[in-house]
């Protein structure tokens, strides 16, 4: 056992797989600080039309409640709008986890209409409703463009009052901080971003930074690295476990291989030898009972009000 299983008391023990989680790449447009996948503009690896076409007869096969395609930056896999075209066909409901600033790319400025076409839920990375902190994180150009974007999606009905799902997602900076409350924090977004530049949006998800990828680089680079992995441990709360998203998913890497979760993947993390780790074989039955992969990494999501791809697992 190591020393989160110690913690929890025992192992984590998948309970279903409600989310099935696809990551088509790791190509992004983008180079952030915090990038737990190390995507840049420089990675190639991409989910081809044939893997994406086992994801589509998985999710037909086990009917999961969400189809969460994420990357590096989604838009770049050229095969993108068919997979979520045939998802969406076949009834699956799809969210995409959007930068926003690909959408501004030369190429892939009708995502907005095709998403809100195929009635495609969003979540959209937004670490500040400061133009200075957004910049820090992920370059000058980054703010305009994720507020030109955001614009858009509000008037083709994306938002509180459209019809379309649109979340946002904030991350603390790098360093020695845990997300503030996600309730209050909403609050503040929903004013400041109304006010400052009239867009609306429903839900903000916190996301606790988790120490893997440049994430990590960045803590080890000024020399908070200790230090960071101690305040999650020490801010455990165990309210959060059973809420834990890796008892509740399935990770589908770009190759196609199973993960518990992104962070695992980050890792090279694969399923427990309990079920087949790729998706050529992929078996339900032991999937759904497999044991979690963990280590140190997992308290981001057990520290505080906890942390998932939802957002903070408590409150
Ligand atoms: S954090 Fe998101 S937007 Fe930034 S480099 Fe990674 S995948 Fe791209
Ligand atoms: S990092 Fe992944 S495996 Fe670890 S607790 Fe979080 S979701 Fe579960």
């Amino acid at each position: 056992m190591n020393e989160f299983d110690e913690k929890i008391g025992g192992v984590i023990t998948a309970e279903g797989i409600d989310t099935l989680q696809v990551n088509v790449g790791l190509a992004c447009n983008q180079a952030c600080t915090h990038c737990h996948l190390n995507c840049s503009p420089a990675r190639q690896e991409a989910m081809s039309w044939e893997t994406m076409k086992r994801v589509i007869a998985l999710a037909d096969s086990i009917k999961p409640a969400l189809v969460d395609i994420t990357g590096g930056a989604p838009e770049l896999n050229v095969h993108l709008k068919d997979f979520v075209t045939t998802l969406c066909e076949a009834g699956h409901r799809v969210l995409v986890r959007t930068n926003l600033t690909a959408m501004t790319e030369p190429g892939l400025t009708d995502y907005p209409d095709f998403f809100a076409g195929n009635g495609v839920d969003l979540v959209a990375s937004m670490p500040c409703y400061l133009e200075e902190n957004v910049a820090s994180m992920r370059g000058d150009r980054c703010f305009p463009a994720s507020i030109a974007v955001l614009k858009k999606l509000n008037a083709l009905g994306y938002g509180e009052g459209g019809h379309l799902s649109l979340d946002l997602v904030f991350n603390p900076a790098v360093g020695m901080s845990l997300p503030p409350c996600q309730a209050a924090l909403e609050k503040d977004y929903k004013r400041e971003m109304k006010e400052r530049y009239d867009i609306v949006f429903n839900r903000l998800l916190t996301i606790t930074n988790v120490p893997v990828g440049r994430s990590l680089d960045s803590l080890r680079e000024s020399g908070k690295d200790r230090q960071y992995l101690e305040l999650l441990a020490s801010s455990f709360n165990p309210a959060t476990v059973d809420g834990l998203m890796c008892r509740h998913q399935v990770n589908i890497g770009w190759d196609g291989r199973l993960y518990d979760c992104d962070f695992n993947q980050a890792l090279d993390l694969g399923v427990s030898r309990m079920a087949p780790g790729h998706i050529d074989e992929f078996d339900l039955d032991l999937m759904v009972h497999r044991r979690v992969i963990t280590g140190p990494h997992c308290f981001a999501c057990t520290a505080g009000a906890g942390s998932s791809c939802g957002g903070a697992i408590e409150g």
